[in-house]
């Protein structure tokens, strides 16, 4: 399994949540930035060769800010490339006001064929306190389009634990999502993050979020909605209609290798974890100059390896499968963990059977508790 990440950091504005590697703006940019993205590709190429691509992902940022011809050359220029496995996952993240039918369609016949839609909201005022620069009229237009440009596998992205938003809210965003039968939903509880507008507001007490009970009823009205309509949970945030679960993610959560090409992006191959300049001029005077954008590298030795498998494993409804860690680190689990184990099993957070090593349903609500003693 071949997996490739390539990250665009630009986008329309900042959202004040958001501490992602993204960059308002800088569209004199676009066009070099994404020459220098093949330029990088064929450079990982010649250093190694890679294997042909089962999942290849479009992330940001806002990718779709970018001029449909500039992304289908971006895609076609890697798949020609690397080649593509059999039934290859192409997955692009848009934002609703980045799209028309036009570059849909190309998108789709570049090879494209995931869309997962930044909706975050249905709620009009709640988009505007999120700072994002579309309504919930856009994001119904652009899953309409998608369907029209041949998407068949479509996910939303909608965010809970909003400012200002109630569980009645929540519904209404949900039941709208649901309503427009996407294959695919990502539902991310809001964090507030070091360094964004929001963060401050929250220190200087502006920021009203809603509280433990409130949060506690969101979840079990997602639980409830999602398996009402079909959509299966396989990781703490995310939910499918069977068969449509995200391979190139899943990869992740199962702590795989995987490539990237791009200012911020980070690689992680053969064990060690690699990071490209944020800058994304710096980035391309870089690659033009043949030189690496890298501009961090990490060594992960075994025993952190197989924290971080396990950590990230548990993620999944279905856990780590202990076969698989033995073979990979030689460690059975119970043996590495030992009582800490014994304790979160005994308290059930975790269960432990003869295959696997899994979140229960209440483990999950204490995720981050249970991950931060295993990891
Ligand atoms: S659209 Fe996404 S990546 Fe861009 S600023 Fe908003 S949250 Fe960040």
């Amino acid at each position: 399994m071949s997996s490739l990440y390539i990250h665009i950091p630009f986008c329309l504005s900042k959202c004040p949540y958001c501490s992602f590697v993204s960059y308002p703006g800088m569209s004199g940019l676009h066009r070099r930035y994404a020459a220098a993205l093949l330029r990088e590709a064929q450079g990982l190429q010649q250093n190694g060769g890679v294997a042909p691509l089962s999942t290849l992902f479009l992330g940001g940022g806002t990718p779709t800010i970018l001029d449909g011809e500039v992304l289908a050359d971006i895609v076609t220029g890697c798949t020609e490339l690397f080649g593509l496995a059999d039934g290859a996952e192409i997955s692009i993240e848009a934002n609703p006001k980045t799209i028309d039918l036009d570059k849909l369609s190309l998108l789709r016949r570049s090879g494209v064929n995931r869309l997962s839609i930044g909706v975050q909201s249905f709620n009009d005022r709640e988009l505007q306190l999120l700072g994002r620069p579309h309504g919930a009229g856009d994001a119904v237009q652009g899953l309409r389009l998608a369907q029209a440009a041949g998407f068949t596998n479509i996910s939303l992205d909608l965010m809970y634990g909003l400012p200002g938003q109630t569980p009645g809210s929540w519904r209404d965003s949900l039941e709208q999502a649901i309503s427009l039968a996407p294959t695919h939903l990502s539902l991310y509880e809001l964090t507030i993050e070091p360094g964004t507008p929001y963060f401050q507001q929250q220190t200087q007490g502006l920021l009203e979020l809603p509280d433990e009970e409130a949060l506690t009823e969101m979840d079990h009205l997602t639980a409830t909605l999602c398996r009402e309509a079909g959509l299966i949970q396989y990781e703490i945030s995310n939910y499918a209609r069977p068969g449509f679960e995200c391979r190139h993610n899943i990869n992740y959560w199962q702590n795989g290798p995987y490539l990237a090409l791009g200012a911020g992006a980070v690689a992680c191959m053969d064990g060690c974890r690699r990071r490209s300049t944020s800058d994304p001029l710096r980035y391309c005077e870089l690659i033009e100059s043949s030189q690496s954008a890298i501009v961090e590298e990490e060594r992960l030795e075994p025993e952190a390896s197989l924290r971080e498998t396990v950590v990230m494993g548990l993620r999944m409804v279905d856990g780590v499968s202990r076969e698989d860690l033995r073979k990979r680190y030689g460690w059975d689990v119970r043996d590495y963990y030992g009582k800490a184990l014994t304790r979160l099993v005994d308290q059930g957070l975790l269960e432990l059977t003869t295959g696997r090593l899994r979140l229960t349903a209440r483990g999950r609500k204490f995720a981050n508790q249970v991950m931060a003693e295993l990891v």
